[in-house]
């Protein structure tokens, strides 16, 4: 059989997605640049549909036309360097696809670059690990909506499968699209991450539950509204034993400093830039960065004075409901801060994002598979203009119910000082999007005190400037 597709890069996700592709009828074409890995590949599979090439030219060749190419290669300037390698080989109307952790801005550029020589472009993100890839990632494609049409058949059999049958992927829109929505994904990703954490540290240093304990209650937990991948695997890590011997449970011999690979930062950067408030994955960007200063922190916590309560009142089981209803509020927080970032970078950027769809496929195959992402899509397509869905009736009455939980638990740990960055940044954002007067009046005052700066009046249009002092 003539390949269908070609995948080049035979590290861990490119293995996975060619044997997924292939496992879905498709003959696929392989390529990595240091052969032996294809060679070895194709040896271990050797009953699959594959066909190995060993150089590019041979690589392209082998491919049906209209070409579709699937790139999984290091991010950055390898994927340049693959692009720039593969192109002369191209004809019109061939489709190259990006499925690295590839960061927007260059996918906007490539889509430029290679639109003008009549390539087309995808920048695809994939998001589930190494397991997601073989058995059914989530997949987020943008770029030129023809190109999609072209391998929408295959992405569609490769993609996980929401509870509903629907499949994780769909058309996410021009450009550098998909990999912004998979940018958001992953700033989304650590904001759980954080919050889940924190709630660990509570239940373990202010309820003092045992790691068996907070294992059991993760897993009550994964049954209701808060049922996601990620509290399901806190759950299990929880129940495992040291392997080397300390008797305790791996979690707790594991080094508290939590490494990253920029992705949420990313998020962040570009939040600031796009003046989008995004707090709660902003925090958690910065609480692994000063988890990081390790020696630092141990240093401080033998100088540095704790001047805290012990004397407080704890009814064990309502703080540990008042955290799980936190936990869900301050989720809550975070995702409308990661949609509110989408819509506003959607006009921006000129891309038309559906936050239905994206709710939709987010569901099932990638990291922040989760429950809440069925009223998240409920709320978007009740009203596809929905600013924030913080005003939608179910995150309106969760608000509700649950910030006096969300309150509690934050002045509970301050007052106690155990740090919660997420948790407060949660709640602030909450209180800051439903106050119909901030303090920023009194900032353009010192504005205008200091710099002329000018300032609106509440009373009439037009910019003013106050004459604070006469000169000398
Ligand atoms: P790596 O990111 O470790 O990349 C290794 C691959 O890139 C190898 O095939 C390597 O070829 C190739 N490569 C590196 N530099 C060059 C170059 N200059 N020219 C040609 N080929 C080059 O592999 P992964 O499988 O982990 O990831 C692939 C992509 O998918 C990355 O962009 C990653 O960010 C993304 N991704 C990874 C996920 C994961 O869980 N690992 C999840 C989602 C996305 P060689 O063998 O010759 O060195």
């Amino acid at each position: 059989d003539t390949p269908q597709i070609g995948v080049a890069g035979m590290a861990v996700m490119g293995k996975n997605l060619a044997l997924n592709i292939e496992s879905r009828g498709y003959t696929v074409a392989v390529w990595n640049r240091t052969g032996s890995k294809t060679e070895a590949f194709v040896k271990d599979h050797s009953d699959k549909n594959l066909v190995p090439s060993y150089t590019i030219k041979d690589f392209v060749n082998s491919l049906e036309k209209p070409r579709r190419i699937l790139l999984m290669v290091k991010a950055g300037q390898p994927t340049d360097d693959v692009i720039h390698e593969i192109l002369p080989f191209l004809d019109k109307g061939d489709v190259l696809i990006d499925g690295g952790n590839t960061f927007f801005k260059d996918t906007m550029r490539r889509n430029a670059e290679l639109d003008s020589s009549g390539i087309n472009f995808i920048g695809m993100g994939v998001s589930g690990g190494e397991l997601g890839a073989l058995k059914g990632p989530a997949l987020m494609p943008g770029g030129q909506k023809e190109a999609y049409d072209l391998v929408a058949p295959i992405l569609t059999k490769i993609a996980a499968k929401a509870p509903d049958g629907t499949p994780c992927v769909a058309y996410i829109g021009p450009n550098g699209a998909g990999h912004y929505v998979k940018m958001i994904h992953n700033g989304i990703e650590y904001g759980d991450e954080e919050l889940i954490s924190e709630s660990y540290d509570l239940m373990k240093n202010v309820l003092g539950m045992s790691d068996d304990e907070m294992a059991k209650t993760f897993a009550e937990w994964n049954k209701g509204e808060l049922s996601s991948y990620l509290i399901d695997i806190t759950s299990k890590i929880l129940t495992y034993k040291d392997d080397l011997g300390s008797g305790k449970p791996i979690v707790e011999m594991i080094l508290d400093r939590a490494n990253n690979k920029g992705t949420g930062k990313w998020s962040s950067e570009n939040a600031l830039e796009l003046q989008v408030p995004q707090s709660v994955i902003t925090e958690s960007v910065y609480a692994r960065y000063i988890s990081m200063m390790k020696d630092e922190r141990v240093n401080a916590s033998k100088i540095l004075p704790e001047v805290v309560n012990k004397d407080i009142k704890i009814d064990k089981d309502k703080v540990l409901e008042q955290i799980r209803e936190a936990l869900y509020f301050s989720k809550i927080m975070s995702y409308a801060q990661g949609f509110e970032q989408m819509e506003i970078a959607s006009a921006h950027y000129d891309w038309d994002l559906q936050y239905e769809q994206i709710a939709s496929i987010w569901r099932a195959g990638c990291i922040i598979r989760a429950k809440l992402l069925e009223p998240i899509m409920n709320a978007y397509k009740k009203n596809p203009q929905l600013k924030n869905i913080l005003l939608d009736d179910y995150f309106k009455d969760i608000a509700g119910k649950y910030q006096d939980a969300a309150r509690n638990v934050t002045s509970l740990a301050v007052q106690l000082g155990r740090p919660v960055p997420g948790f407060s940044s949660a709640i602030t954002y909450y209180d800051q999007y439903r106050s119909a007067q901030l303090p920023a009046n009194l900032i353009q005052a010192m504005r205008d005190y200091f710099g002329a700066h000018t300032f609106e009046r509440t009373d009439r249009p037009g910019n003013f400037h106050y004459t604070w002092y006469k000169e000398q």
